[in-house]
């Protein structure tokens, strides 16, 4: 089935008397189960359309369908309610609570959603685990390497079982090894089911996803989908 549908997306800024068109006119579907990686120059346009996938921003045109429903007719509270529900994001920067240890930076999505206390716990330990990271809950992000700490973000990223993981380069601040580690995690939740979308500027990295779609000044210059 269809998890995303954009039909005619295009996003313009107004910077004075000039207009920016980060986006323009972007057609793109994604199949449930898809593992696609999207490239692109800087100014090509790649956080803009992430931003707009994981409904953190909305188009000035076009239409835009995550899992059957109309984006363009939700309200910010409905914006919040799906983006919790249906994305998991992760990061090159991390963004975890410095304060809090791994396991209540994993459960935090849980407490929006109005989870109970036990089902979160459980539930986060669950997600630690499929990270390979349960015996690290106790720890805080500043008492781990990079390659850990970008785990922790992926399994608060699957905590709400999201129907999409969107991936901005997250390998980016992590060396080979670690990278490829991830890269191993991210191949694991796909074999598992999952959706991922990922932004990256790495070739390596992209030849990891099964489908490499390449933006140039806002629009889609190539989709090439690889079955192996
Ligand atoms: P990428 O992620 O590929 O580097 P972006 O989506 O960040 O590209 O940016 C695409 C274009 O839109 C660039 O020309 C950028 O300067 C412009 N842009 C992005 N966000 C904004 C914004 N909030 N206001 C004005 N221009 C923006
Ligand atoms: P990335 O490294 O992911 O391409 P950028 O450095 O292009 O990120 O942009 C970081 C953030 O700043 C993005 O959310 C983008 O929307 C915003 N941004 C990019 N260009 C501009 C701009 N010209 N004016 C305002 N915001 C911008």
């Amino acid at each position: 089935s269809t998890i995303i549908r954009m039909e005619d997306i295009s996003r313009h800024y107004e910077m004075g008397e000039e207009l920016v068109r980060a986006l323009d006119g972007i057609d793109l579907c994604f199949e449930k189960g898809e593992y696609s990686a999207i490239m692109g120059p800087s100014g090509s346009g790649k956080s803009t359309l992430m931003n707009i996938m994981g409904c953190l921003d909305t188009p000035s045109r076009g239409r835009y369908e995550l899992n059957g429903q109309n984006v363009e007719e939700m309200d910010d509270d409905e914006l919040a309610r799906v983006r919790n529900r249906e994305i998991g994001f992760v990061f090159q920067t991390f963004n975890l609570l410095p304060r809090m240890n791994c396991l209540q930076n994993v459960e935090l999505p849980l407490i929006y959603a109005g989870i109970d206390t036990r089902h979160r716990k459980e539930r986060a330990i669950a997600a630690l685990e499929r990270v390979g990271l349960a015996d690290r809950m106790h720890h805080k992000p500043t008492e781990l390497s990079g390659g850990q700490i970008q785990r922790v973000a992926i399994a608060r990223a699957l905590i709400n079982t999201p129907s999409i993981i969107l991936a901005d380069e997250p390998t980016g601040n992590l060396d080979t090894a670690t990278s490829n580690d991830i890269m191993q995690i991210f191949e694991e939740l796909w074999k598992a089911g999952n959706t991922i979308i990922l932004i990256t500027h790495e070739e390596d990295i992209a030849q990891c996803t099964r489908r490499t779609i390449r933006l140039r000044d806002g629009r889609v210059e190539s989709d090439i989908k690889r079955s192996t």
